[in-house]
């Protein structure tokens, strides 16, 4: 048996009561969590004691919206709308191929793992002809740098011909789509409790995929007992285009199409009305809530604290790099709770709320709250250790105030299934160097072909 033990650490088990220990420990045995609480850890022959004083032990982030693709494509359309951004990009985009995901995807995924995310997802809705399986290419990646991930197979079917925002150049056909998605599900997703693979299905958002698309994909879901995912009410753009061609404005649009329920989670919701929340919560509908990137392309601030008062599930998400080039998720944790405090006052959200929304808020969104998302017995040993004890925080009494209020904390250890992934904030798993030169690579090979 392998067992590893975090010693004389602070706690945050995010458990249901909010349990909290000032000097606690954590043991983990053959990859799930087997004992928490106060004090010293038992006793464990052939343990592998880590003494962490100075420490706060949470449970990995989990990171609910990506686009790793977009790794590729950082600081472009620097002062866009959404729309605006989409525009100039789509085009680029539609010249990436496998090898070019590939480092992509190392790279956001690296970018996770050394900001204490231990479960990742990904959105990835371009698929250019010829360009190879670019799904296959990102999970070899998540391989690469010991993540969960939950790959979608996102896609669009509704070109600018038919009056949507992509160019018809990069548009599938929707049996096309469907095909490939039963396909992906079918050869990557895992049901198994500490499954490092499952898949959902994605079309993209109410501009870009069609109705029927977004119908099919529902039914499809729901018969292979998969997930759903896609974008939805981002920006008052995206509002206007629904009421012009739907008729209705984006929640009512997508509930008449089947696309609530305790299987769904949405991308941004930043603007929704009161019936609106009350409709995602009643549902169980998740949101995927992505701070950065919302300020970014100055769409809004979503409504999370009304969003939590109503007990819609609230998940924590980056967005793709080319519309958040920081990509780390722990700096969501400050974000969230400064946006939501700008706009709603200084109770609006704490740092503990913040905290829940980046672990179990996440585990509910992506359907994994009875596996990770918290610290608890039986539980994945999928845990983050931040080091508390510099200049960054040392003199903050409350590590949970610290970590969330203070500077980025340096990333003491990530374990994935008890699995070190990152250490001392380097990675452990993949050479964090080379994944760098074959992203500038990538970047450049990119730029040459779109012709930038
Ligand atoms: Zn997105």
């Amino acid at each position: 048996m392998a067992t590893i033990v975090l010693d004389n650490c602070a706690v945050a088990t995010m458990d249901a009561a909010g349990t909290e220990y000032a000097g606690g420990h954590v043991v983990i045995t053959d990859g799930r969590i087997t004992a928490v609480g106060a004090g010293a850890a038992p006793a464990a022959d052939g343990a592998h004691r880590v003494d962490a004083t100075g420490c706060l032990a949470t449970p990995g982030l989990v990171n609910t919206h990506h686009h790793l693709y977009q790794w590729l494509t950082r600081g472009y359309v620097p002062d866009g709308t959404l729309f605006e951004w989409l525009t100039e990009l789509y085009p680029v985009w539609a010249h990436v191929d496998a090898d070019l995901e590939h480092a992509a995807a190392s790279a956001g995924l690296a970018a996770l793992a050394l900001s204490g995310c231990t479960t990742a997802m990904d959105h990835h809705y371009v698929f250019p002809h010829e360009a190879g399986d670019l799904l296959a290419a990102e999970i070899d990646a998540a391989r690469r740098i010991g993540l969960r991930f939950h790959p979608t197979r996102g896609s669009m079917d509704l070109g600018q011909k038919q009056g949507g925002l992509p160019p018809d150049s990069v548009v599938e056909d929707r049996d096309a789509i469907l095909a490939a998605s039963e396909d992906a599900v079918a050869r990557y997703h895992d049901p198994a409790f500490d499954s490092m693979f499952r898949v959902a299905i994605a079309p993209c958002s109410p501009f870009s995929a069609t109705g029927d698309l977004m119908r099919d994909c529902a039914d499809l879901a729901r018969r292979l007992g998969v997930r759903l995912h896609t974008h939805l009410a981002e920006t008052q753009d995206e509002d206007q285009f629904c009421l012009e061609q739907f008729g209705a404005r984006p929640v009512d649009y997508v509930e008449s199409l089947g696309w609530l329920g305790p299987d769904v989670w949405l991308a941004h919701c930043v603007h929704l009305d009161d019936s609106d929340i009350g409709k995602l919560a009643r549902t169980g509908t998740g949101v995927a809530h992505c701070p950065s990137s919302n300020a970014r392309l100055g769409a809004g601030i979503a409504r999370v604290p009304e969003l939590l008062a109503a007990g819609a599930p609230v998940g924590l998400g980056v967005d793709g790099a080319a519309s958040n080039e920081s990509g780390r998720l722990a700096a969501e944790l400050h974000q969230a709770m400064l946006a939501a405090r700008a706009r709603s006052g200084p109770q609006a959200l704490s740092a503990r709320q913040a905290l829940h929304v980046a672990t179990m808020g996440g585990a509910r969104c992506l359907g994994r709250d009875a596996e990770l998302g918290s610290i608890e017995a039986g539980k994945l040993g999928d845990v983050a250790l931040w080091r508390l004890d510099g200049l960054g925080h040392a003199d903050i009494a409350d590590p949970v105030c610290a970590l969330v209020f203070g500077p980025p904390a340096p990333l003491e250890l990530l374990l994935v299934g008890g699995t070190p992934v990152v250490e001392r904030d380097e990675l452990r798993t993949a050479d964090e160097r080379a994944i760098t030169g074959e992203l500038r690579t990538a970047a450049r090979t990119l730029a040459e072909r779109a012709g930038r």
